[in-house]
């Protein structure tokens, strides 16, 4: 491809995004492509000779699209909804074709640098002291992973080098999410080597129950090594009680990360403090900016009080990446990976082209949304709310009076519910289980989502059940 070619196909692909971010008539948010699909309509092997770029895009339309899932769609609700902002597609296009590759300071000061300028005005904008330093991975799902190895370093420090006997313990709640466990598991603690804590009727983590259980490890000859917190859980969003937690990881000397994946950008925002309460005395917090504050995947951003412990956990440095560069921070000291590519460019490009103001706002707006539909399952006897609203989740259910105590029954219509909702194209929610029942998910999180889209969901939620009721 050579420049010119280079330049008009650029420029019909920026239009191309263009309409795809604007489209109207929107496409199916859930891909409606059998298993298989895509397999099928694509070649074996790659071809042998140049294709032309109008090719390839037109395979992109013809095959690709009719199979993608919108993330960026503004009737997504599943799960947690995500944006890929406009400025943030134009950051992923300028950071491939500078191509930085940071794994030395000297092999790219500009992502280097700006890593360190990005991830400091996050946590400046969260409201964390100046004590926490930023690093970024690719998902939340590794910064835990990070922190977790971070802390079985601090508990065992032989570990490096000697390996362990693999009787460790990490604490979190039953809400917590499955990173924890498959991050535990890699460090070779064994799922065993996970405790989850019970949770009270919010679904907050019960801080005596944790204590018990790391005196009862520590009778059985366990070694206890991290608790990981939970502010917005996976299932409802609900928040462990981080002071107290801090309290107990203090006194036992425990490494405590804060999982905020999801709804740490809400720290923010002055009214919704209480739940942050004692994040500030974590070792570790996580949250990922491609979650709930306008960045593309992928890009989560691990904050650490004792970043020297996870240099101290992961820091190899062969002959062949030896410099002269004297005290500059090194960023394939802080992870598993050496290369790494240029994330801070978008995060960096979305607080600016936003602004703290232009954020704050887009928050509190979904969490007025999150509400009203709260408001209006309240309201609805056929309907009824599982769990409480801290920030822009709804776990919900249809519970029409016919089928009160069948708790079967129940299921089935909402797992039925669910797949007729998400038939139609308009919309795409998600289920999970709470207290062993069908809860479904409404999760407002795209720049996109409106009024109108929430409103939508709910008037075909509505409608199916009646549907539903009325055929059965
Ligand atoms: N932590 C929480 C609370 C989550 O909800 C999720 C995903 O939704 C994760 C961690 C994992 O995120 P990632 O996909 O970035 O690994």
């Amino acid at each position: 491809m050579d420049p010119s070619e280079f330049r008009r196909h650029g420029h019909a692909l920026v239009d191309w995004v263009a309409d795809y971010l604007s489209a109207s008539p929107r496409p199916p948010v859930l891909a409606r492509v059998a298993p298989g699909a895509v397999e099928a309509a694509l070649p074996d092997a790659a071809p042998e000779e140049p294709e032309s770029f109008e090719a390839i895009m037109a395979d992109v339309d013809r095959v690709l699209v009719p199979a993608l899932t919108h993330w960026n769609h503004p009737g997504f609700f599943a799960y947690f909804a995500t944006s890929a902002s406009p400025p943030g597609v134009l950051a992923e296009l300028l950071a491939t074709a500078l191509n930085q590759q940071a794994m030395l300071w000297r092999t790219s000061p500009a992502a280097t640098e700006l890593e360190a300028v990005a991830t400091g005005w996050l946590r400046r904008l969260l409201g964390l002291p100046a004590t926490f330093e930023g690093v970024i991975y690719d998902t939340a799902s590794v910064s835990t992973l990070h922190a977790l190895a971070a802390a079985r370093q601090a508990a065992m420090p032989g570990v490096r080098t000697h390996g362990h006997s693999g009787t460790g313990r990490v604490y979190c709640s039953e809400q917590a999410h499955s990173s924890v466990d498959k991050g535990v598991a890699l460090l070779g603690f064994g799922l065993e080597g996970v405790r989850r804590i019970a949770v009270d009727a919010a679904f907050a983590m019960q801080p005596d129950r944790l204590a018990a259980a790391i005196a009862e490890d520590r009778a059985a000859g366990h070694v206890p090594v991290a608790v990981v917190a939970t502010i917005g859980t996976t299932v409802t969003t609900s928040s462990d009680p981080v002071a107290a937690i801090a309290d107990i990881c203090r006194r036992e000397g425990l490494w405590l990360h804060v999982d905020a994946a999801y709804a740490g950008p809400a720290a923010m925002l002055p009214e919704r403090a209480a739940a942050f309460d004692g994040w500030d005395l974590a070792d570790s917090v996580v949250t990922n900016p491609h979650k709930w504050l306008l960045t593309p995947f992928d890009l989560s951003v691990l904050l650490c009080r004792r970043m020297d412990v996870v240099r101290e956990a992961f820091s190899v440095v062969p002959d062949y990446l030896r410099t002269t560069d004297g005290d500059v921070k090194n960023l394939m000291d802080t992870g598993i990976q050496l290369g790494r590519r240029f994330r801070a460019l978008k995060l960096w490009m979305v607080l600016r082209s936003y602004g703290a103001a232009g954020i704050r706002e887009m928050l509190r707006e979904h969490m007025r949304l999150a509400r009203l539909f709260a408001d209006w399952v309240d309201a609805d006897a056929g309907f009824e709310r599982l769990a409480p609203v801290p920030f822009s989740v709804v776990c919900f259910r249809a519970c029409p009076a016919s089928l009160q105590g069948d708790a079967e029954g129940l299921d089935r219509l909402n797992e039925r519910l669910l797949d007729r909702v998400n038939a139609t194209g308009e919309v795409f929610l998600s289920s999970s289980r709470l207290r062993g029942v069908v809860t479904l998910r409404l999760a407002v999180g795209n720049f996109q989502t409106r009024l109108e889209h929430v409103a939508r969901a709910w008037e075909l939620l509505t409608r199916e059940t009646t549907r539903l009721l009325a055929s059965a």
